[in-house]
Formats: C-alpha cells, sequence, structure tokens
C-alpha cells in the first residue's frame, strides 16, 4: 500500500487552503462538511468559496499566500493553478511537518484526498493510489449503486445500541456474534423499508434473549426484468447480493444470474434433471423451509412477479406461515420488449389503452372477452400466445378487428437475441411459421405497431 487510509478528525481544527477558484472551493466543501475552521489565502476568491468560509466563520485573505498563513494550522491544502505557488505552498507546510495535499500533484502530496461514498456516518473513500482518477470514479459510481441511501440510518440506528450492547453482553466475541446475528437478518431491511420503529422493536428482541443468535429467514420475491441485466432495478440487485439462497426459473437470463451473489445456492425451479418444471405447490413449499431454516431466500422471476407471474400464490403461503417477505417489482415484458421494439404501447392518436392478457392455449381454445379485446383504439399484449397465435388472430377478426391490423412478435425482447416479426392478423401465422422462433415472445396487436419503422433503435 502506498498510502495509509486514515479518517483525520478536523473538527475545530484550522485549515489553509491557498487558491481561490473551483478546485479550492470543491475542498473546502468537504473540509466545511468535516467541520474544519477555514483559513482561505488567494489574491482572488470566487463569490461561493467567500459566501461558504463567512457562513462557517472562517478566515478570508486576498493577498498571495506567506509563510506565516501556516501558524496554528493543522492542514494544508494548495489549490492554485500557479504550479511554484503550489510548490513553495507543498515545501513550506512540509518544513512544519504539516500535512499537505496538493490537488492533483500526488508528488507533491503528504496526503491525498480519497473519491468518497457519503452516506453519512457511514462514509467509504476509495483511492488509486494517484493513478488514476477516472478508474476511481468508475469504482465509485458502482459503489454508489450498491450501498442504499439509507445506509446512514442504519449506522445511527445502530450506533443508538452500542453502549447498551456493550455494557449487556460484555465479552467481546459474544458481542460480535450478537451484532453478526442481528445484522444478517431482516433488520437492514426493515431500515431501508422505512421501519424503523419496526427495526428498534427487533433489537430490542435480540436483546431480551441476548443469547438467542437464532437468524430469522426472509423471501424476496423479485422481478428480474425481462433479460438485460442493465434493466434490473438497484434494489433486485442489492437484493441478489444479500441472497443466501436462490431458486430461479428459465426465463432469468444467465447474464442476470452472473449478478447473484457468488456464494449462494442456486435452484432452479425451471427445470429439474428430468427436464420437468418443479410443480408451483412445491416452490412455494420450498420457499417456506428454506425461510425457516434461518434463509434469506430470493425468488427471483422474469419480467415482474405480480405480472403472469403466479407471485401471489408464493405469497399466500409466505403470509400465512407468518414469513417476512418483500415483493420487488421488474420491468414487465410487455414494457420491456415494446421499449427495445421501438413500438410505444400508447399514443396520443393510435391508442388510449392497453390491456396485457395471457394468449395461453387451452384445449385449442383460449378463453378470453374477444368483443373488448377487438376494439380498435388500444394496445393489446398477449403473453404465452405463440402457440396460440393462430387462434388469437383468426377471434380478433371474427370479432371485428380489421384484418390488416398491425401485429408484432418479439422474440427474447431486450437481450441480444431479439428479433421482431411484423406484419397484418391476416398475413402473422404465415410469416411466423415460415421463421424460426424461440420462446419467449410477446405479441403485440394494434395501430401502434406502424411506429415500429420511425422509433426502431435496439438490435438490428
Ligand atoms: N412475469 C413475467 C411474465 C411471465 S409469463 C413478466 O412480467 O414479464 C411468461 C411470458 O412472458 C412468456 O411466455 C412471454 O410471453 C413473456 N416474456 C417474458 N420475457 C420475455 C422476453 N424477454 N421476450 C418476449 N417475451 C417475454
Amino acid at each position: 500500500m502506498q498510502y495509509l487510509p486514515i479518517f483525520l478528525n478536523v473538527r475545530a481544527q484550522n485549515c489553509l487552503i491557498v487558491g481561490g477558484g473551483e478546485v479550492a472551493y470543491r475542498k473546502a466543501v468537504l473540509l466545511d462538511k468535516s467541520g474544519a475552521r477555514l483559513r482561505v489565502v488567494a489574491p482572488d476568491i470566487d463569490d461561493l468559496l467567500e459566501t461558504l468560509v463567512i457562513a462557517g466563520a472562517g478566515e478570508l485573505h486576498r493577498r498571495p499566500f506567506a509563510e506565516a498563513d501556516l501558524d496554528g494550522v493543522f492542514l494544508v491544502v494548495a489549490a492554485t493553478d500557479d504550479e511554484d505557488v503550489n510548490a513553495a505552498v507543498s515545501a513550506a507546510a512540509k518544513a512544519r511537518g504539516l500535512p499537505v495535499n496538493v490537488v492533483d500533484k500526488p508528488s507533491l502530496c503528504s496526503f491525498i484526498v480519497p473519491s468518497i461514498v457519503d452516506r453519512s456516518p457511514v462514509v467509504i473513500a476509495i483511492s488509486s493510489g494517484g493513478t488514476s482518477p477516472v478508474l476511481t470514479r468508475k469504482l465509485k459510481e458502482k459503489i454508489e449503486v450498491l450501498v442504499p441511501a439509507a445506509y446512514g440510518r442504519l449506522a445511527l440506528l445502530l450506533g443508538k445500541y452500542r453502549g447498551r450492547v456493550k455494557s449487556m453482553i460484555t465479552e467481546g466475541k459474544r458481542r460480535t456474534r450478537f451484532w453478526e446475528a442481528l445484522l444478517s437478518g431482516p433488520l437492514s431491511e426493515m431500515v431501508f423499508a422505512g421501519k424503523e420503529e419496526d427495526g428498534k422493536r427487533y433489537i430490542e428482541q435480540h436483546l431480551a434473549l441476548a443469547d438467542y443468535l437464532d437468524v430469522r429467514g426472509e423471501v424476496f420475491l423479485v422481478g428480474a426484468g425481462p433479460g438485460d441485466p442493465d434493466l434490473l432495478t438497484l434494489k433486485a440487485l442489492r437484493l441478489m447480493h444479500e441472497a443466501d439462497v436462490v431458486l430461479y426459473d428459465r426465463l432469468v437470463s444467465k447474464e442476470i444470474m452472473a449478478r447473484v451473489r457468488p456464494d449462494a445456492e442456486k435452484i432452479n425451479v425451471g427445470k429439474e434433471r428430468s427436464n420437468h418444471l418443479v410443480p408451483q405447490e412445491e416452490i412455494n413449499d420450498m420457499l417456506v423451509r428454506l425461510a425457516r431454516e434461518g434463509k434469506r431466500v430470493l425468488r427471483l422471476k422474469g419480467g415482474d412477479p405480480f405480472i403472469f407471474g403466479r407471485g401471489g400464490e408464493e405469497i399466500d403461503q409466505l403470509a400465512e406461515a407468518r414469513i417476512p417477505f418483500q415483493v420487488i417489482p421488474g420491468i414487465t415484458a410487455a414494457s420491456g420488449c415494446a421499449c427495445y421494439a421501438g413500438i410505444p404501447l400508447t399514443h396520443r392518436e393510435y391508442s388510449q389503452s392497453v390491456r396485457f392478457v395471457t394468449g395461453h392455449l387451452k384445449n385449442d381454445t383460449i378463453d378470453l372477452d374477444w368483443p373488448t379485446l377487438a376494439s380498435e383504439n388500444q394496445t393489446v399484449v398477449f403473453y404465452m400466445g405463440l402457440v396460440g397465435l393462430e387462434v388469437i388472430c383468426a377471434q380478433l377478426i371474427a370479432h371485428g378487428m380489421a384484418a390488416d391490423m398491425p401485429i408484432a412478435l418479439v422474440q427474447q425482447g431486450t437481450t441480444a437475441n431479439q428479433k421482431v416479426l411484423t406484419g397484418t392478423l391476416e398475413s402473422m401465422p404465415a410469416l411466423v411459421a415460415a421463421n424460426e422462433i424461440q420462446a419467449p415472445t410477446i405479441i403485440i396487436v394494434g395501430r401502434v405497431v406502424k411506429l415500429r419503422p420511425l422509433y426502431s433503435w435496439f438490435g438490428g
């Protein structure tokens, strides 16, 4: 390690900034946030910086740097655009043994300022040792995504109990085990979900049974979107990193599974060894059993869990068994595929509403309210409609929809295998028969399909 990472307490300490421009201002903001008393020296000082210094009852000196500016100072930052001045400040500070930072000039620094992710009181500092600020920024972006905004609240809550826990559980090892058990349970999620009172109650319960270290299980029913991993929500990603065990099925792409915590147990409930689906009842039972074992169980589902996802049934049993659960929405296939195919689902002129229906074929028929579906000023999206396509087209025409009504079939939407076929109710069945189509596919019926040539942006 080239530098020692430390967090310095600068509260009420005089900190000198030489420079009066934007760079100096940015460093001043950071020092000010940390409670430092600012002393700013520069011939010209920007208004923003001036306001900040005055508000913090600091000192402003509109003149060039002088050695005596270092008197009574705890830490020094040189942020001028004059290399000679920066070098002089650095040399003078080092001569007095004061820590000094020269912005963007590691060779003149005795300390460098890291990039930070601020979830105060939790602060994450990142540094590439002065080698690549862009790399540091990229890493910062990743961490920003991973650490929920409410992390600070969680830390504050834990902080409130720190003293009490220390006096109640005097042995260090047991105390660590207590905190670990607490944090691997549902507490964090309670706080992130804004249920701080529940969180407090949960901590109190654990304190009352100080050596009760059982971890309570929980189920996350999470929508993984239609395929493109970039369409995962931040919350989905976070829970994917927290889960001990993941139940997924065929609609969840490999790329998405690659983002699940590497050491989590992964169970494919879309396929068994014999290639049969695990029956829904068995999945429901598995969720309950795994959660009862104290595991955090992620049930990852394609699209949105509450749209043709049988999410409700899975929750039924959890609710009955009083197992805590969360349901996280995902981008449903209809919106994902429509956007990536360049077909707006509604349009001021062509379509004032949109309907999501299942085109699942049962005994060669599809039991739907065809007269209302055949109405023309709307968009109808058929999930699970590939096998029933011919029936869908015939029924819509039979119930009065124009035979030349535009229709699109989107195969594996939002993925690298996306393929879109467009035609009319009349021509589509033959078109699909002539092409090799791979599930999953979605069917969009409505005048909005005509807009695709203009709005198409994704893929070939
Ligand atoms: N809960 C899911 C739907 C599950 S039903 C959601 O909200 O999207 C399964 C059907 O979804 C498939 O038969 C297909 O019609 C549709 N589907 C899911 N992902 C798709 C994709 N990437 N491309 C096209 N259709 C998709």
